[in-house]
């Protein structure tokens, strides 16, 4: 798969021939520096960005030959998003938050539990003002999960955060990842978080440089960063 931005003297090759198979129920750590093409990758998976070449499939479903409502649809069923920014609603509750998403899929979890699986269980009525960082990307967390995504989409998303509160967030999406068996994908450009992956895909200007896989993957406690 390609990723071109822009035309002419002004294109940037954000994507370069990245071949990728990722199988059901893995934990993934897209490695690399600023600039290197982590995201774009993400976001085209995720179905918010196009390939400009080559094919990315979800199971049986070709991603680059849909159509933008069923892309859409993609996007809502299947997909959860966490970003490095919580992108919460100030002015509703963390169970108000998590439950918008309730709105919109077919079988989803109850805010209550999907706050619960994230520790937050006893934080259902406060505001995001009233919850630290850790806490509210931990909120993100559970609003991503509740419509139990076959996917789960993470960009940085401890790039926010210090290291404890980094932490707590990557014991809930590994928890996730072991409970629901969603495929967990999380960007960074964080070396130690690797360790927790089942692989590590290492990229450097828009190219899959290795890829390695983690017999034991460490536990987010044990990282040291
Ligand atoms: P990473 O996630 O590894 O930091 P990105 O995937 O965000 O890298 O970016 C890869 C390359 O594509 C960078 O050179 C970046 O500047 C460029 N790029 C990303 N998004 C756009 C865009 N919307 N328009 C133009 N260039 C972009």
């Amino acid at each position: 798969m390609c990723k071109t931005y822009g035309d002419g003297a002004a294109a940037v090759r954000a994507l370069n021939d990245v071949t990728l198979e990722i199988a059901e129920g893995e934990l993934l750590i897209l490695l690399g520096p600023s600039g290197s093409g982590k995201s774009t990758l993400l976001n085209i998976l995720g179905g918010l960005d196009r390939a400009t070449s080559g094919v990315a499939m979800f199971r049986d479903r070709e991603l680059t030959s849909l159509d933008d409502v069923s892309l859409t649809r993609y996007r809502r069923a299947d997909v959860g998003f966490i970003f490095q920014f919580y992108n919460l609603i100030p002015s509703l509750t963390a169970r108000e938050n998590v439950d918008l998403v309730g709105e919109i899929a077919d079988d989803p979890l109850s805010a209550h539990e999907a706050l619960d699986l994230v520790g937050l269980g006893d934080r259902l009525d406060h505001f995001p003002a009233q919850l630290s960082g850790g806490e509210q990307q931990r909120v993100a967390v559970a609003r991503a999960i509740a419509k139990r995504p076959a996917v789960l989409l993470c960009d940085e998303p401890t790039g926010a955060l210090d290291v404890h509160t980094g932490v707590r967030v990557l014991e809930a999406l590994q928890e996730v990842n072991k409970r629901y068996g969603s495929t967990t994908l999380i960007v960074t450009h964080n070396a130690d978080i690797a360790r927790m992956g089942h692989r590590v895909v290492r990229f450097l200007d828009g190219a899959i440089r290795s890829l390695e896989a983690n017999v034991a993957p460490a536990a987010p406690s044990d990282l040291v960063w």
